[in-house]
């Protein structure tokens, strides 16, 4: 197999105090991965500037004048974490056999680049880092992430659990990616939706080198709250559901409240007091939740997401894998 074309793609907004380092360590691992025969000497890293208010593109910029293997993209300002990591990978896609992405503070660990491509040539098409212990987290980070991943999988999005987003994705995988051409693409979601052979590889997370989190509380309940409603339509069925469940109990209460009119224990008044509270609370809960069915489906038409992702072509009479090239060649 030939060496592939590796890119690193590092998202960094306000990491004037981490680029340096980052960018010396990523190097001496991209070094010895060439060395080893593990990527090509072509390989590059891709430092993608969110719209950075410190020196981080300067820092960045500095690099590329400096060294060939160090690469650059400025977002125009600051779209977030997850839009940075899109830009990166779209860049790369041409020219790369695969890319793998890593957070620019080295909470990752740079020394599992070498396993990623190590399971890349076993033949894995995409493979996630993911860390063994959340010690060096904090309590509260812990466990909110925890919380997170176990809602979400309650909601039937697939995810791999403490896995951020230090993972590798061949061309393959970057080829079916960019055919998800939704606003709201929430990644760590998205990739295990698109099949293909994966593993896992495992490391220590360890603090952030240096700086702060670029990922305040209010940022991190948009995060997820943005992944939740951009897989899965979920809370607004449980909205009819409850219609349904208030509904139900509305009814038996109506049918408490006439016994006891009848019985003559109670208030004038009363009972059609509490039948029509009840009656119209269910009946609005369940008028909200077919709204939100159709809003539902519409928000689901809108993502115009590929219906079908392709693996292999078996189409030539000898049966072999026809690449995709070869196979768009001969349709004309
Ligand atoms: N990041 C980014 N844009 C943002 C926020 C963060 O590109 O709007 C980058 C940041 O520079 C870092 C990565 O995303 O490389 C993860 O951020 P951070 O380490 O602050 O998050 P945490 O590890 O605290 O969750
Ligand atoms: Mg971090």
């Amino acid at each position: 197999m030939d060496e592939p074309i590796l890119t690193i793609v590092v998202p960094c907004f306000n990491e004037e105090a981490v680029l340096e380092e980052t960018a010396k360590r990523l190097r001496a691992v991209l070094s010895r991965v060439c060395r080893e025969h593990l990527a090509s000497y072509g390989s590059t890293i891709l430092f993608v500037d969110d719209g950075s208010s410190d020196r981080t593109w300067e820092m960045i910029d500095r690099n590329i004048q400096e060294y060939r293997d160090i690469t650059g993209l400025k977002l125009s300002r600051n779209f977030g974490h997850q839009n940075a990591l899109i830009s990166g990978i779209e860049t790369a896609r041409p020219y790369s056999d695969c890319v793998i992405t890593i957070d620019a503070d080295l909470q990752d660990d740079v020394n599992a680049i070498r396993q990623f491509l190590l399971k890349y040539q076993e033949g894995y098409d995409i493979v996630y880092g993911v860390r063994d212990k959340r010690e060096t987290d904090t309590f509260f980070k812990r466990n909110t992430a925890l919380l997170f991943y176990r809602i979400m999988g309650k909601l039937g999005v697939k995810m791999v659990p403490n896995h951020a987003d230090f993972r590798l994705m061949d061309r393959r995988v970057l080829d079916e990616f960019v055919k998800y051409q939704e606003e709201n693409i929430f990644l760590r979601g998205m990739i295990p939706l698109l099949g293909f052979r994966s593993t896992e590889v495992y490391y220590n997370r360890a603090e952030r080198f240096a700086g702060e989190s670029k990922y305040p509380l209010k940022k991190m309940l948009n995060f997820a709250i943005d992944g939740l409603t951009s897989f899965s339509i979920a809370p607004i069925r449980m909205v009819t559901y409850l219609g349904g469940i208030v509904a139900g109990i509305g009814f038996l209460i109506g049918m408490y409240a006439l016994i006891q009119h009848f019985l003559g224990h109670v208030v004038t008044g009363w009972t059609s007091m509490i039948i029509s509270i009840w009656m119209i609370g269910g009946l609005q809960l369940i008028a909200t939740g077919i709204i939100g069915e159709y809003i539902g489906k519409i928000f689901k038409e809108t993502k115009h997401r590929p219906r079908y992702t392709v693996e292999k072509r078996l189409l030539t009479d000898g049966r072999r894998d026809v690449e995709k090239k070869a196979l768009e060649s001969k349709l004309g």
